[in-house]
């Protein structure tokens, strides 16, 4: 059995009045990319923190592999964590700021390997090898994070937390390091709980999601489904940009929305819901509704058209290409909403 499986059962944590984690119940796969992703203060660190051995949920079991775990210190669970700030020495060279994690090694512990051996080992996962004698101010912001996740590595834990780890840098190495971080979680195996409120970053990397507010854990599912079915109103608008239109489902794959019909999936619920539709997935130039062009906007790689239809605004997203430049403000075109790309969300 692969280990790192973590499970919370009606976790709840009180900073003085407040509930801040509300009653979490989760499943953490051994060796799966979990990220938890909300806005701030919904409790996302606080959950982790908890996992971590850091915080003490009022109420609530946190269990690893099985064991419960909560009230251990630290320590004592099979885990290690990677926060924000890296926290390195900066008067010690790489090899030695990755060795002192090993200090906090359980006595007993065995590992046939020596420290030399495994210090050197973390550098290679991370790619800097060659770099163990450098000192951390020769160091860019991005070598940095990956000298951290050398030093939570050499341990070999069962699950990695990761607090925002990537939050102190630019957009572009942010990219990158959101790459290199999801093929390294695969190549070793480990199970990896990351907590962003950056929805690129949790789409990019996670096997799964879940997203939070207010302390609660609202959805848990894979980033498409969580994009593309969001079971909220708050988890539509959360993930990416949407149109959400009060509507009604009147009669089996028919959805009216003041008054305009549109195609929704068989499945959609009967009656009163928010109705969904993500802009990229509105076909524009062809189809077989018609709609006033209200406004193009130049986006780069993409233009945001918005439209009229029959009185229902709505935002399109199309990318800039030859079929897009003929569309023109005020004129009439026509447009295509499939509906597999309608969702009709429950009210509340
Ligand atoms: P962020 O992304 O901003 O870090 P978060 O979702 O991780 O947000 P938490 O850090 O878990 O949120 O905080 C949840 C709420 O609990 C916030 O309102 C925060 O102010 C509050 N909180 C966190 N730690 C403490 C503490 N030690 N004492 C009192 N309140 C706290």
């Amino acid at each position: 059995m692969l280990d790192g499986a973590v499970t919370l059962e009606h976790v709840n944590k009180l900073f003085g009045e407040r509930t801040v984690v509300n009653d979490v119940n989760l499943e953490i796969h051994a060796g799966e990319f979990f990220s938890l992703l909300g806005p701030s203060g919904c409790g996302k660190t606080t959950t982790l923190r908890m996992i971590g051995g850091f915080e003490l949920p009022d109420s609530g079991r946190i269990l690893i592999d099985g064991r419960d775990v909560t009230h251990d210190e630290p320590e004592t669970r099979p885990l290690n964590t990677v926060f924000q700030s890296y926290a390195l020495f900066p008067h010690l060279n790489v090899f030695d700021n990755v060795a002192f994690g090993l200090r906090f090694e359980k006595p007993g512990s065995v590992s046939t390997k020596s420290d030399k051996e495994r210090v050197m080992e973390a550098l290679e996962l991370v790619a800097l090898g060659s770099f163990s004698e450098r000192r951390v101010p020769q160091l860019s912001g991005g070598e940095q994070q990956r000298v951290a996740l050398a030093r939570a590595l050499v341990l070999e834990p069962s699950v990695l937390l990761l607090d925002e780890p990537l939050g102190a840098l630019d957009a572009q190495l942010r990219a990158r390091l959101q790459v290199e971080l999801a093929s390294l979680q695969r190549q070793i195996g480990i199970t990896f709980i990351y907590v962003t409120h950056d929805q690129h970053e949790a789409f990019t990397m996670s096997d799964r999601i879940g997203v939070m507010r207010e302390g609660k854990l609202i959805q848990v599912a894979p980033p498409r489904e969580i994009y593309e079915k969001p079971a909220t109103i708050d988890v539509a608008k959360f993930v990416g940009a949407a149109n959400l239109l009060p509507g009604r489902v009147v009669s089996t794959g028919v959805v009216e929305i003041s008054g305009v019909k549109f195609a929704a999936p068989q499945s959609a619920p009967m009656g009163d819901g928010m109705v969904m539709i993500r802009p990229e997935r509105i076909h524009v130039g062809t189809g077989t509704q018609q709609a006033i062009i209200e406004r193009v906007t130049f986006a780069g790689s993409s233009l945001r058209i918005a439209l009229n239809v029959g009185g229902v605004k709505l935002v399109a997203e199309i990318p800039n290409d030859e079929n897009s430049r003929h569309l023109e403000e005020n004129a009439i075109t026509n447009i295509d909403v499939l509906p597999d790309a309608v969702r009709v969300l429950p009210l509340n």
